[in-house]
């Protein structure tokens, strides 16, 4: 993963962004990377990835962090998609019970297509629509629980553990390819 020729980074981490359709991943890599934010369907056509420069316990870090590019309206995704990624956010929608519902079939796919050990993490996004919530914080705290996941609830909209949820897999990564080289 190093490259001494150069050393603009220590580590490039692909990171993959999964979710049923309209729960709010390109907007979480928007306000991520740039941001932003918009009410509408983010259109993903032609935008693959996008990247973010982190610094982290004392290590330049690039991270290629790719969406789905609409794929996720057909529900699946094609497995040249999952090659070489190195963490997953799965994404669920807390106002939308069928995309929680989906979570354990995105998980299967992962299983199928993702390297064994790629590292996981469950996101609920769209926190700042209390009113309109249909999965509690502790459904989703128990669901990751149970498939031994880290578990974070988002605003893509009000920017509520956006950063936060980046940088958790970014760390879970580092540590993990620390680990191996040791
Ligand atoms: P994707 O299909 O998973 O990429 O979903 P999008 O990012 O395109 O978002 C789908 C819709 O949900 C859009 O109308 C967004 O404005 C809206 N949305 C995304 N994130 C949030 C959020 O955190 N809060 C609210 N209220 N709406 C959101
Ligand atoms: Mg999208």
């Amino acid at each position: 993963m190093q490259n001494k020729e150069s050393s603009e980074y220590d580590h490039l981490f692909k990171l993959l962004l999964i979710g049923t359709s309209g729960v709010g991943k390109s907007c979480m890599l928007m306000r991520y990377v740039d941001n932003n934010f918009t009410n509408n369907f983010y259109n993903t056509i032609g935008v693959d990835f996008k990247i973010k420069s982190i610094f982290l316990e004392n290590k330049n870090i690039k991270l290629q962090i790719w969406d789905t590019a609409g794929q996720d309206r057909f529900r699946t995704i094609t497995c040249s998609y999952y090659r070489g990624a190195h963490g997953i956010i799965i994404v669920y929608d807390i106002t939308d019970r069928e995309s929680f519902d989906s979570v354990k079939m995105w998980m299967s796919e992962i299983d199928k297509y993702a390297q064994e050990d790629v590292i996981r993490m469950l996101v609920g996004n769209k926190c700042d629509m209390e009113d309109k919530r249909a999965v509690s914080y502790e459904e989703g705290e128990a669901l990751a629980k149970q498939l031994k996941l880290q578990f974070i609830e988002t605003s893509a909209k009000l920017s509520t553990n956006i950063e936060q949820s980046f940088l958790t897999i970014a760390k879970n990564v580092l540590e993990k390819s620390q680990n191996s080289v040791k």
